[in-house]
């Protein structure tokens, strides 16, 4: 595996590839933030199957943190992650600096629609899609993938930036990956480590409580409100802040209207630690 910490190095490599010379392969790129686990692994051998050449990133981009959230003490363990991405099969690593990614304050920003960026997520983490379009935008840029794996676990993640290339007319596919889960359901995520012991025995309510709406309304049962108002509560109940718990269409997470497939999502804190999962229904 290469490892590359600058533009102009990714760039020189990525050019020379057998995918770019003769048009016949795929760059495949999987942007993560490091501290990294079973769930990227899994993306990294998903990547394999899509196209010859895998391109790792490990960036932890200031930009979509807001001040006050936990940017600074976000894990980094980059010796650790590198000989994860190795046995994994990776070919390439980009690991820039902030002064690499971002010489310049980034003025030139890829700014989401309200519609999909002001909700959930974005109601409570303002002005963080807009961090995560403009970096994921700068390192396609960069990358120039034929393909880009993104995590379900990050649901509205996954549609902001589908949504974005789509309307930009990337030629990028965008492809999702399932979300990896701990034995006892705990969606696998860098911030689990920030949990105490008794936290993370309490964690894998919020996937349960998620499974237990999902059932509900397979069952038939499509009085969404309650079920979202019963879930906060008994988060609440349980120590946790929930932020939200909704029920939305998957294509555009907006609410319910019609018979078009649904997910459930939550985000809650537990302690310091903020959590978010989801399950399609
Ligand atoms: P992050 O490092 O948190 O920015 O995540 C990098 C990529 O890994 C994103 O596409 C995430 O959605 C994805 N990811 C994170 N956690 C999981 C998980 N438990 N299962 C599958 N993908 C994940």
């Amino acid at each position: 595996m290469q490892i590359h910490q600058s533009i102009a190095t990714i760039r020189e490599a990525l050019s020379g590839t057998p995918a770019a010379l003769s048009g016949a392969g795929r760059i495949v790129f999987v942007p993560t933030m490091g501290n990294l686990h079973a769930g990227h692994i899994a993306l990294m051998q998903q990547a394999r199957a899509h196209g010859n050449v895998v391109v790792a990133s490990i960036f932890v981009n200031r930009l979509q943190f807001r001040p006050g959230e936990d940017f600074e003490k976000y894990p980094r363990t980059f010796a650790a992650d590198c000989e994860k991405l190795l046995a994994a099969g990776v070919d390439h690593l980009f690991a820039p600096s902030e002064a690499e990614l971002y010489p310049e304050p980034q003025q030139y920003v890829i700014e989401p629609p309200a519609k999909h960026a002001s909700i959930l997520e974005g109601e409570f983490r303002p002005g963080h899609f807009c961090g995560v379009a403009t970096v994921v935008m700068k390192l396609f840029a960069i990358i120039q993938p034929q393909a880009a794996l993104f995590g379900k676990k990050d649901f509205q993640q996954f549609m902001v930036l589908s949504a974005m290339v789509r309307e930009f007319a990337l030629p990028i596919e965008i492809i999702p990956g399932e979300t990896v889960r701990a034995a006892d359901g705990l969606a696998l995520s860098s911030r689990n480590g920030f949990l105490s012991a008794t936290e993370r025995a309490e964690a894998p309510r919020l996937f349960h409580l998620l499974q237990r709406v999902a059932t509900t309304i397979r069952a038939g049962n499509l009085d969404y409100t309650k079920h979202e108002a019963a879930a906060k509560a008994e988060l609440q109940d349980s120590g946790w802040i929930p932020d939200y718990v909704a029920v939305r269409k998957r294509i555009d997470l907006q609410s319910p209207t019609d018979r078009s497939p649904l997910v459930v999502l939550a985000a809650a804190r537990l302690g310091n630690t903020r959590l978010i999962d989801n399950i399609e229904i």
